[in-house]
């Protein structure tokens, strides 16, 4: 496979790649399901319950999932979208590419989400409540999205140190 799956790794903020509009995925081969299986992998080992393309530096529209940690729950979406949404909750949320920051973030309680599988056959599944959260988390980072820009004014000042310390961090890998 043209990318190496074993030096696929979660990336942070800042780096640009989290900000990008990704590409629809047109190959549903080996490739893709052996890239799923190395996302979901780098989901768990980072305690994580939804990872998108996008944070392993790949700018194509899926993610994997697993919302119990129990691997029959592991998920995977190809080209989602909110077909519908309902209701509207708050909840806290935390992000792998963004490790130390955790922010209340209000979305729709239940959403309809319309998806391809691993083999390019499309489905819908009606999510709700966690469920639903990560879905649309996952789904924001598609679009370039981050938690950083639903979050309100007082977590804005609460991340401001995490966020520059994670800059730094950055700048200094990159040099
Ligand atoms: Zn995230």
């Amino acid at each position: 496979m043209s990318i190496g799956l074993d030096t696929l790794r979660i990336i942070h903020y800042p780096d640009p790649r989290l900000r990008d509009k990704c590409a629809p995925v047109t190959m549903f081969d080996d490739d893709l399901a052996a890239l799923t299986q190395r996302m979901l992998e780098l989901m768990r080992d980072g305690n994580g319950v939804g990872l998108a393309a996008p944070q392993v530096g790949l700018l194509q529209r899926l993610f994997v999932m697993n919302h119990s940690g129990e691997p029959s729950d592991d998920r995977i979406f190809v080209n989602p979208r909110i077909t519908d949404q309902h209701g509207s909750v708050e909840g806290e949320e935390g992000c792998l590419s963004l490790p130390g920051v955790h922010v209340a973030v209000r979305r729709a309680k239940q959403c309809v989400v319309t998806a391809q599988d691993l083999d390019g056959r499309e489905f819908v599944v009606q999510t709700e409540d966690l469920i639903a959260r990560i879905c649309q988390h996952e789904t924001d980072h598609l679009n370039g999205v981050l938690i950083l820009d639903r979050m309100g004014p007082s977590d804005r000042i609460a991340t401001k140190q995490t966020l520059r310390a994670l800059e730094d961090n950055y700048k200094s890998n990159e040099s």
